[in-house]
């Protein structure tokens, strides 16, 4: 099926590549790509958030939600907490496992929680942005915690500064605590309702006062945000499912796009109003669905392994290809592989295994031993790819040289054919709504078609999933969707030159 941005999603070689031509000097980048060997950092995770009211041992189970979260973000974790008279919070850098140990979690008493694990989207990676963000103010202390990324951030943040705001971090949060703190919206009937009418762009935040816990998600639903109940009756809040699941709670439905929802410190009752009267379509974040969330999370109202497995029959079905075996590329590849697999009747093997224990500090001290701890991170076993014809399914490609290496990899082992199958359609344009991707110029299928691709991957072919197929995978009707990185059309408008630093450099050039 031809895909409407590149006209055709998929290529076949005529002829294989010889070993002598991969291996020997072999290029590592495309015309035009700038690589970082650090292929580990291709794609990166968004935040997670989560957030309970009621139990004695609230900090605990807002620990094990983040714990469930930490796919969603690596370099900062925090929690907030609520005695009912102040709020305190820790925050560092690193794994939740990093930030946390048994004395700060015992220090740490009260009955209400709210945490975020961090991947910067917006503002680098320094303790002073990682998160929940905990500030006093007019009206007392309140603690906020952000999925998402907010495109008007850099402009009212100029406007604060303006009438002698400081700001101590360069995180796109810190703003929405100035607005909440400002005398004139304080005046307001409903202060947090006004100020979220003033913010643009995707964000699912928690706001943690000393009495109550509020949630709130951008009126478009980029991002995931549900509300779940535990066995003794106290409500929560998570950015998936799968932290629920954590401190065995049961899902009670998601967080409405545009609605907040108020849990009181007794975490027993909740309360809900809008901000918006605006009720415009929804941009949920297929990206979500395609790599980010948790595969036994539930997502926008579907399972995630469940759509990775139909994307998978769907590319099967688009992209057929004679082959011995179909194997993933680790580990969110693995769902698509299966489906692929089921639905081509070709069988599923395991031709190569991760490594979960090369870890970010494993990546810190040269540049050769962080080359060697990518080949590490990935094992390919050569007695089930030797000598085999391979349908390898990976869930998307950003910059192309991770896959190539492993494409290497495998034609090393002795791999016969390597065909490769993609989940989803070609990236080729930023996210502005809380994903990293690597800029325009370093994304492998901007301004290259998938021909291009295949010879810089060096796979006998390839082929991506179209943009319709991939849709018809998911419950909601098309218009639901955010296919931005995909499509080119955002659902709100863009400014194309900010990056996620934008406020960094800002603050720099005011010191300059
Ligand atoms: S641009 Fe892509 S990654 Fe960003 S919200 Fe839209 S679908 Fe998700």
């Amino acid at each position: 099926m031809a895909h409407p941005q590149s006209g055709n999603n998929n290529t076949g070689s005529g002829h294989r590549i010889s070993l002598s031509q991969l291996i020997p000097g072999a290029e590592v980048s495309a015309p035009g790509v700038e690589v970082d060997p650090l292929a580990e950092y291709e794609k990166k995770e968004k935040c997670g958030i989560f957030g309970i009211a009621g139990p004695p041992d609230a900090v605990e189970r807002c620990y094990y939600g983040l714990y469930a979260l930490q796919h969603r973000g690596q370099e900062s974790a925090g929690i907030a907490t609520s005695d009912g008279q102040d709020i305190s919070a820790h925050t560092g850098l690193g794994l939740v496992a990093e930030v946390f140990n048994k004395n700060v979690l015992r220090d740490m008493t009260g009955t209400a929680a709210i945490g975020h694990v961090r991947y910067s989207t917006s503002g680098s990676n320094r303790k002073c942005n990682a998160q929940p963000i905990l500030e006093e103010y007019i009206d007392g202390q309140v603690a906020v915690a952000h999925n998402g990324n907010l495109i008007n951030a850099p402009r009212l943040r100029h406007e604060y500064q303006k009438y002698g705001h400081i700001f101590y971090s360069t995180s796109d949060t810190e703003i929405v605590i100035h607005m909440l703190a400002k005398p004139t919206h304080q005046e307001k009937a409903d202060p947090l309702a006004h100020v979220l009418r003033h913010l643009q762009g995707a964000f699912s935040m928690l706001f943690l006062f000393k009495d109550r816990l509020e949630a709130c998600r951008d009126s478009w639903g980029f991002r995931p945000l549900v509300i779940g109940k535990t066995r003794d009756g106290f409500y929560c809040v998570a950015s998936e499912t799968c932290a629920l699941a954590s401190i065995q709670a049961t899902f009670v439905r998601e967080v409405e796009p545009g609605e907040i929802v108020t849990i009181d410190r007794g975490g027993t009752t909740l309360k809900s109003r809008f901000y918006t009267e605006d009720r415009h379509a929804r941009a949920h974040c297929a990206f979500e669905h395609v790599y980010f969330a948790s595969p036994s999370s539930t997502l926008f109202g579907d399972t995630v392994v469940m759509v990775r497995q139909k994307m998978g029959r769907r590319l099967a079905i688009e992209s057929p290809v004679d082959a011995d075996i179909v194997i993933p590329i680790p580990d969110s590849g693995r769902s698509a592989a299966l489906g692929f697999s089921k639905q081509s009747g070709i069988p599923f093997e395991e031709g190569i295994v991760p490594n979960r224990y090369v870890g970010r500090s494993f990546l810190q001290p040269s540049q050769q031993m962080r080359d060697l701890a990518v080949q590490m991170k990935l094992i390919v076993i050569p007695d089930v790819v030797r000598g085999k014809r391979l349908v390898v399914v990976e869930d998307s490609i950003v910059r192309g040289t991770t896959t190539r290496g492993k494409i290497l990899a495998l034609r090393r082992a002795g791999a016969r054919e390597v065909h490769m199958r993609v989940s989803c359609p070609p990236i080729r344009h930023p996210c502005f709504f809380g994903i990293d991707f690597p800029t325009p110029g370093e994304l492998i299928a901007n301004g290259r078609t998938v021909a291009e691709i295949r010879e810089f991957i060096e796979v006998d072919s390839l082929a991506y999933l179209s943009l319709e197929g991939m849709l018809e995978c998911l419950s909601h009707p098309p218009g639901h969707y955010c296919t931005a990185c995909w499509s080119g059309t955002y659902p709100i408008p863009v400014d194309l030159t900010v990056s996620k630093f934008g406020l960094e450099r800002h603050q720099l050039k005011m010191f300059e």
